[in-house]
């Protein structure tokens, strides 16, 4: 398995869809801090489709990193609908990727925005079983559903690179 190249693909749409991705391209720019690029309007829930195998206790773990860091969110819960796809409004939906999303990445992360506000309405996070549960994966993704870009800085958590990439959460407090 290729899990180890890990780069940058993220791309904006006009109606308001963007992809943070791995595995395409590299994308090679340095910021002093962690840039976040949308916000959400509400407190978002989290609904986890038990297809993905990913267990309410691991994203529960992944949610508490971002509390530390002032994030709020709503309850976190089971989905057993075998046909659990598409995120509702002020929701981050944990679910199998589609085809050809995912592949040979561990994971991707799709946010929808409002074209009125800018404002994050719902967010999906595609991930298969395996990538579940590694380590970090789950909480690199929920910060690119809150918004947030990669920042290639060794040890960060929201670095590109996987094998790079560590638990600090440098620059993304929240404000
Ligand atoms: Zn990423």
């Amino acid at each position: 398995m290729m899990l180890f190249l890990l780069f940058l693909l993220a791309f904006q749409t006009n109606n308001g869809i963007s992809y943070s991705s791995h595995g395409f391209y590299k994308t090679s720019y340095f910021s002093q801090k962690p840039y976040q690029k949308y916000k959400w309007a509400t407190v978002p829930k989290i609904r986890v489709c038990q297809n993905t195998e990913v267990a309410l206790s691991r994203v529960q773990r992944a949610v508490d990193y971002w509390e530390r860091l002032g994030y709020e969110f709503d309850e976190v819960y089971l989905d057993r609908f075998s046909y659990c796809m598409n995120p509702k409004d002020n929701e981050i939906a944990i679910v199998l990727p589609e085809q050809g999303i995912v592949d040979d990445k561990m994971a991707a992360t799709r946010i929808d925005t409002s074209k009125i506000t800018g404002e994050i309405i719902k967010a999906k996070i595609y991930i298969l079983p395996r990538s579940g549960r590694k380590e970090r994966v789950l909480e690199h993704e929920i910060g690119h559903a809150l918004g947030w870009q990669h920042y290639n800085r060794k040890n960060h958590i929201m670095h590109p690179n996987w094998w790079l990439g560590g638990h600090s959460s440098y620059g993304l407090q929240k404000m």
